[in-house]
């Protein structure tokens, strides 16, 4: 079975053939040394570490042995506290912890070892260019020339998929007014236990009103920045200004520690179809939709993307007739299409909540901040809300999102 892209999804795709018995190699349009920048997913729900654990034993408690579980979650407004909780041993009464906070390179690193560990090829420099489905199979052409056949695809090649134009479906949907900087910043040494906190500061005056939200993972910290109306995203990830955020925001001493910063306008969209005309290609993780980062869903449901495409892959192959393997890639499409729509409804919530102008949305934040002194849930609420909703998709066999 073939895999176009070895980022986070198309590597869990491999994972979850290989775990279901069916022979796969991943085909990666750029070279074994790349260079992968910023920490970009850092927080891997539990969930998922359930499924990547379940297609390669013991992959979950090295993520977990390499994150890091925050137990303190703390919000302000306004420069003033509206909670704070802190919870005994996060993590430690479970096997897998509720989430772990580690950088996207470690958890691809891993998945790495694991490809290499069960002896799934990685074909990297063969950039799939051509892909040609019909009712037999996939053929497929790579930047150097190579053909391909394969019974099933899994485009897994990321938001500019070459598989998601080739099979002729096109993204839906729009994206963030405003822009948000994204910086991660070195914790030389090591984080302190005391000091592990996520915390979320609505209207920062440190930042001229700006909301900002600062995220501890394994040797860093994700400081996102959101730009008000009007900001020039450029100038402000410039040395200078985001040296004066950093000294503002976390203090002197991380001022020279400024390790990755990006600007972006988030889309919110996914394909009109997950699959293409014959029931041979399945798009998976960003081929097939893009998420705005607030709640975790990009590559968290990209991952369950990956396995249920694979589950859906194993059946099809051991029909007894082409009818019964098409309904299985359909179904693949059903579940995975409602779920990329809940999760951007769910992201597109957090989105609206964090950048909206809706009167309603104004009140409310400020009145639980009024509150929050009074009454925790108030507090409890404005921590919670710039994630979206809890909860995972309606229509998912394993529950993931
Ligand atoms: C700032 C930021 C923060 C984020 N935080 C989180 C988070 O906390 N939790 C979370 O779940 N998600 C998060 N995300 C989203 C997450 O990073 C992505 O969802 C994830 O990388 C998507 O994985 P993917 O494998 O689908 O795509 P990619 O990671 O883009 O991988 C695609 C792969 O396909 C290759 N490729 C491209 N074109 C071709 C081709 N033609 N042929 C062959 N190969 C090709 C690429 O080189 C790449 O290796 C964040 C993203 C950003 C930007």
């Amino acid at each position: 079975m073939l895999i176009a892209g070895a980022g986070p999804v198309g590597m869990s795709a491999a994972l979850a053939l290989h775990a279901r018995g069916i022979d796969t190699a991943i085909l990666e349009a750029e070279s074994a040394d790349r260079d992968r920048d910023g920490s970009r997913a850092i927080y891997v729900h539990g969930s998922t570490l359930r499924t990547l654990d379940r297609i390669h034993p013991g992959i979950a408690a090295d993520l977990v042995d390499e994150g890091l579980v925050w137990p303190t979650r703390r919000t302000l407004y306004r420069g003033k506290e509206a909670f704070n909780r802190t919870y005994d041993s996060p993590g430690s009464k479970w096997d897998i912890p509720p989430f772990t906070s580690v950088p996207q390179v470690v958890t691809e690193a891993y998945m790495h070892d694991a490809l290499e560990e069960v002896g799934v090829d990685i074909h990297w420099d063969s950039a799939v260019e051509t892909v040609e489905s019909s009712a037999d199979g996939v053929r497929v052409e790579t930047a150097d020339g190579s053909e391909w056949r394969t019974e099933y695809l899994i485009g897994a090649d990321g938001g500019g998929s070459t598989v998601r134009n080739e099979i002729g479906a096109n993204f839906e949907g729009d994206q963030s007014e405003n822009a948000f900087l994204i910086a991660d910043i070195e914790e030389e040494g090591g984080h302190a236990e005391a000091d592990l906190e996520r915390l979320f500061h609505y209207d920062a005056p440190e930042t001229d009103g700006r909301n900002v939200l600062l995220v501890p993972f394994t040797g860093g910290w994700r400081l996102d920045i959101q730009c008000l109306e009007g900001d020039d995203p450029e100038e402000l990830k410039s040395d200078e200004r985001m040296q004066e955020f950093i000294r503002d925001v976390m203090g002197e001493e991380y001022v020279d520690n400024l390790k990755w910063v990006s600007t972006y306008y988030f889309l919110q969209v996914m394909a009109d179809t997950f699959v293409d005309d014959h029931r041979r290609v399945l798009l998976a993780g960003e081929a097939a939709h893009l998420l705005a980062p607030f709640g975790a869903r990009g590559m968290n449901s990209g991952i369950a993307d990956a396995d249920e495409a694979a589950s859906a892959i194993a059946v099809a192959l051991g029909a007894r007739t082409d009818a019964v393997a098409r309904d299985e890639i359909e179904l693949y499409a059903a579940r995975r299409e409602t779920a990329a729509e809940y999760n951007l409804n769910a992201a597109g919530q957090a989105l609206e909540y964090l950048q909206g102008e809706d009167p309603v949305t104004v009140l409310r934040k400020e009145a639980a901040a009024s509150l929050a002194d009074h009454f925790e849930a108030a507090g409890e609420w404005l921590d919670d809300a710039p994630y979206g909703p809890h909860g995972s998709p309606p229509i998912v066999s394993t529950g993931n999102y």
